[in-house]
């Protein structure tokens, strides 16, 4: 069964798209099964894929208010190397639908159930605000992976953040926890981002991948070409550090899974 993983932080600017595109494209080249879901209105994880926002025949829009299957909405995307469920500025609409429809927070959770076997991993993109969106996002999750600029604010930022998670927790999805913890555009010049990075390593521990993602330039280009960076230049610092990413990330849900298992036979 795919583990599912929500992209998020509700500051906008922290690379969160960057990270579901690229984290998607490293995955599927360590021949993972992948599925990126793009529940940001301005569709730019869809854009980023290689994908048309203007051209989608059955998006996230439709999934979530029923109008259309996860079958019909997943975009097959062989350029990538995985599929995609695209959005665009219809979203928009979807968030007031939902206040009137049955379980409006499980709405993805439900559309994704029939197909979840065929990935290893769904990564979902998300808007940078909590509204209803985010949640169905969350409540359809095991882990969220959350991006953050090392800056001065970041900080205060991330407080809600887990107040957030801690409720979603309470109230809707039990196995929800923070996945990791991930440093971008990353500066190891700057003595704040060396400051804001041990204070974050001093309280999530070992939730901070090790991975951190450098500023380059490169990764701000790819998406104009439509292209996640390793298609773009795949010796850029960028491209490097996202497959690390993808390789610590698999390492880490081997080592859970074995964790459990022995868990299970000492029971
Ligand atoms: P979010 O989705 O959180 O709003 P984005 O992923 O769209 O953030 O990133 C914001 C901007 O910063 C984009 O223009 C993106 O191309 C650029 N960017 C993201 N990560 C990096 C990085 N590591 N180095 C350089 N530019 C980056
Ligand atoms: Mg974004």
């Amino acid at each position: 069964m795919a583990k599912i993983l929500t992209i998020t932080n509700q500051k906008g600017g922290v690379g969160k798209t960057t990270t579901c595109v690229n984290l998607a494209a490293s995955l599927a080249a360590t021949k993972k099964r992948v599925l990126m879901v793009d529940l940001d209105p301005q569709g730019n994880a869809t854009m980023g894929s290689g994908v048309d926002k203007h051209d989608l025949q059955h998006s996230a829009y439709e999934l979530l208010t029923g109008k259309s299957t996860a079958v019909d909405a997943i975009i097959k995307n062989p350029k990538v190397g995985y599929d995609v469920i695209g959005s665009n500025g219809d979203l928009t609409a979807a968030e007031v639908e939902l206040l009137q429809l049955p379980r409006r927070e499980f709405r993805l959770k439900a559309a994704l159930s029939p197909i979840i076997d065929n990935y290893d991993f769904v990564l979902i993109d998300n808007p940078p605000s909590l509204n209803l969106l985010t949640v169905n996002a969350l409540a359809a999750s095991s882990g969220v992976i959350i991006p953050m600029q090392c800056e001065y604010y970041a900080l205060e930022g991330i407080s809600s953040l887990i107040g957030t998670i801690d409720k979603i927790n309470q109230r809707l999805n039990p196995n929800l926890r923070i996945e990791g913890i991930l440093r971008t555009m990353f500066d190891p010049r700057m003595s704040l981002t060396k400051d804001v990075s041990s204070h974050l390593v001093d309280y999530f521990g070992d939730k901070v991948y090790r991975t951190v993602i450098p500023r380059n330039v490169r990764l701000a280009e790819a998406p104009s070409h439509g292209l996640p960076v390793l298609f773009y230049d795949k010796n850029s610092r960028g491209s490097v550090a996202y497959l690390a990413l993808a390789g610590e990330l698999i390492r880490k849900t081997t080592q859970e899974l074995k964790n459990s298992q022995k868990a299970e036979q000492q029971e």
